[in-house]
């Protein structure tokens, strides 16, 4: 017999506690796997925590922490990887989005090969997304590809972990994670299961176009310093321009008629001026994530526990 946890971070979703409790152990029916689930309620303003505490106290599997305000999804994951004390654990949302029967699969698939490490799930369908998040997931994944070297087209944060596995991420110190990619960079023997997401069944998605747009900058950030070299690249076909009108001006001066050209010089100082700023944002970008990262804060704060003690030595400070 393996035991298995599963790490689900909720943020504000009361009514999906119970159901996916119950969701997963039915799709685990006549499995030999020693369920737990691990709770890491993101700061919610609803009943969340109450939820998570009452499903605790009916039910020893259950255990839960409580943050102290709304530290995101990826710092309630690895606050849910830093309390897995079994053979495995498999990541997945609260909403269900992510079903059941494919979080066996990947259990089956993990028992049967003793040398992979993670079972990645793999959206072979987006579900209902709207048009605009796939295509910008699409942009973002291909721009993601080329900046990195890694491939996270149709990857997702739902995985299954060896514990292996997960000592090794919680061993990565920075700050600032991205977990569906740090968990292709720990490198170990990975398998995949396809699955196709699910609607939502209750409450709502937590993410806006906003959050989106921050989490891609900030997750590109952290894998790969490509765009500080884009302001190298502008840098130099500007230098080319420059060469050309120079000899232009030059020219020009030399024949007598160097009055003219006053729309080029308005037109290059609004282009160099706009270029020059956006590389400033875009190394100011790098230096405030050095900042963020040097102050060395914790990544999140519990607040609350229930049948979850603390593991301090795993939980990295
Ligand atoms: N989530 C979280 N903290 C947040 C936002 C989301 O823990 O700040 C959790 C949420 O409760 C869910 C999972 O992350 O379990 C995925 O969120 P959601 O379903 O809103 O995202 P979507 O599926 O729409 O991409
Ligand atoms: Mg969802």
């Amino acid at each position: 017999m393996k035991s298995l946890s599963f790490v689900i971070p909720a943020y504000n979703e009361a009514e999906n506690i119970s159901a996916a409790i119950e969701k997963i152990s039915r799709a685990f029916d006549g499995s030999d796997a020693g369920l737990r689930f691990i709770f890491v309620d993101d700061g919610s303003t609803d009943a969340t925590w109450r939820e998570i505490e009452r499903a605790a106290g009916a039910d020893a599997r259950v255990s839960g922490v409580s943050f102290s305000k709304n530290f995101g999804k990826e710092a309630a994951i690895f606050a849910g990887l830093s309390h897995v004390d079994t053979d495995a654990c498999i990541v997945m949302d609260a909403d269900m989005q992510h079903p059941a029967e494919a979080a066996r699969r990947m259990y089956e698939l993990w028992r049967e090969n003793p040398s992979v490490e993670i079972v990645e799930g793999i959206k072979r369908s987006r579900g209902s997304e709207s048009l605009g998040s796939r295509m910008f997931a699409k942009v973002f994944y291909r721009f993601f590809n080329r900046a990195t070297d890694l491939d996270l087209t149709g990857s997702s944060d739902f995985k299954l972990l060896s514990r292996t596995a997960v000592d090794e991420l919680l061993r990565l110190p920075e700050r600032f994670t991205f977990f569906r990619a740090l968990s292709h960079w720990i490198g170990f023997e990975t398998a995949q299961v396809g699955f196709d997401v699910e609607p939502r069944e209750r409450g709502e998605t937590k993410w806006s176009f906003f959050m989106l747009l921050k989490y891609g900058m900030s997750s590109v950030s952290s894998f790969s310093s490509s765009p500080m070299q884009i302001v190298t690249v502008c840098g130099f076909v500007f230098l080319i321009f420059t060469i050309i009108l120079a000899v232009q001006t030059l020219v020009r001066f030399f024949m007598g008629q160097s009055l003219e050209g006053f729309t080029t010089v308005i037109l290059i100082l609004l282009f160099s001026g706009s270029i020059i700023m956006l590389s400033l944002g875009m190394i100011g970008y790098y230096v405030s994530r050095i900042y963020d990262e040097l102050k060395r804060r914790p990544r999140y704060i519990v607040a609350k526990r229930v049948n979850a003690e603390e593991k301090t030595h795993r939980e990295i400070m």
